[in-house]
């Protein structure tokens, strides 16, 4: 674990700091391991400071990279980071995606003059893009509990059940099976709920016809998984089925797409085209994915804004959809591992259309 807190060593330089604050979670458990809901990080070059506060004291002796210095105090974890400075003039960088106005204010107050506060952006989240070989195989492992639940839910049959119950027993099942909880809030939409990517579930119960699409994912050790599938209860008119079809040839196009080197854009653009040309532009209005990791959404992301390139060790989804209001949506999303020469999907329930009862 210690090579991170190296490699974000190494980036202060190319960000004209000399010191950086990571007070994000989630990045000071990537760092440290510590996964406490009140630490702070401080790294220089000769200093690598990790600061709590009583309650935690005990967790970080147990979990903390044993290279940090770790204290703790019972004031604010700042003041315990900013006596760890070196005593010069220096910028002090700050996860700016992260502090909030009035947190940022306070800093400033307590810092002495020769300290100059630096927004620097998400330094800790560009380390992040990359899984390691144990991080990639929390995240398979992820995927796979997930997808045994969805194979167990779904033998149970839709119609009749409600979408909430449906949600209920997917995130059940999946705790069961030994995940924390559910990596977001679950959807279940059935019929012309389907046609809003981001429907909460109701009591409305799943009928005969409907196409329901599932988004869920399940939290492992930390890590995520993502997956979406779209199936049809009982039966699935053509007009269902054309759909279907269509999304599933733009997903696949889109998986074929990503590979180290490829533009995030690009890889947008290839699914995209598949359903632009078939004259459902309008109906595929989000991004076609985005990375996963210890959090369900982070970078790199694949759009038509994303500057991003890919690179082997990233994870990203791939999740194109079609919305047709008023009557259905069919969404498709795999979550894949981008490899030397191309990528593994690590996402198993198969991709053609499920009719189930
Ligand atoms: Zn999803
Ligand atoms: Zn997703």
């Amino acid at each position: 674990m210690s090579w991170r807190a190296e490699r974000l060593t190494e980036l202060l330089g190319e960000l004209e700091l000399d010191a950086m604050l990571i007070s994000s979670g989630v990045n000071v458990r990537y760092l440290t391991g510590f996964t406490g809901s009140n630490g702070l990080v401080l790294i220089a070059p000769g200093v690598r400071l990790f600061v709590t506060d009583f309650r935690y004291v005990e967790r970080a002796a147990a979990e903390v990279d044993e290279t940090y210095e770790r204290r703790q105090t019972s004031t604010e974890l700042f003041d315990a980071a900013i006596d760890a400075l070196p005593p010069a003039q220096l910028r002090l960088g700050f996860e700016d995606t992260h502090v909030t106005v009035s947190q940022h204010e306070r800093w400033r107050e307590k810092l002495p003059q020769r300290v100059e506060l630096a927004a620097a952006g998400a330094p800790v989240e560009t380390l992040r893009r990359t899984k390691e070989p144990r991080e990639a195989q929390a995240i398979r492992q992820a995927c796979r509990l997930a997808d045994e639940a969805f194979e167990r839910v779904l033998a149970g049959g839709m119609a009749g059940r409600s979408e909430r119950e449906v949600t209920l027993a997917l995130d059940r099942t999946m705790q069961d099976l030994g995940a924390s909880g559910p990596s977001f809030e679950t959807i279940v939409a059935a019929g012309p709920n389907g046609a809003m990517p981001h429907a909460t579930p109701g009591e409305g119960l799943i009928a005969p016809g409907d196409l329901v699409v599932i988004d869920w994912g399940a939290k492992l050790d930390g890590y995520c998984s993502d997956c979406t599938r779209t199936v049809a209860v009982a039966q699935a008119d053509d007009a269902a089925r054309e759909i279907y079809e269509l999304v599933l040839q733009a997903q696949r196009i889109g998986v074929d797409a990503v590979r180290p080197g490829a533009g995030a854009q690009a890889v947008d653009s290839a699914a995209r085209a598949v359903i632009g040309q078939a004259g459902h532009a309008e109906h595929f209005g989000h991004g076609l994915g985005h990375g996963v990791g210890l959090e369900v959404h982070e970078a790199p992301r694949l759009s038509q804004r994303s500057e991003d390139e890919l690179a082997s060790g990233n994870t990203v989804t791939v999740e194109p959809g079609v919305y047709l209001p008023g009557e259905f949506g069919v969404r498709i999303e795999d979550l894949v591992l981008v490899t030397d020469d191309g990528c593994e999907i690590l996402t198993s329930v198969p991709k053609e259309l499920l009719v189930t009862d």
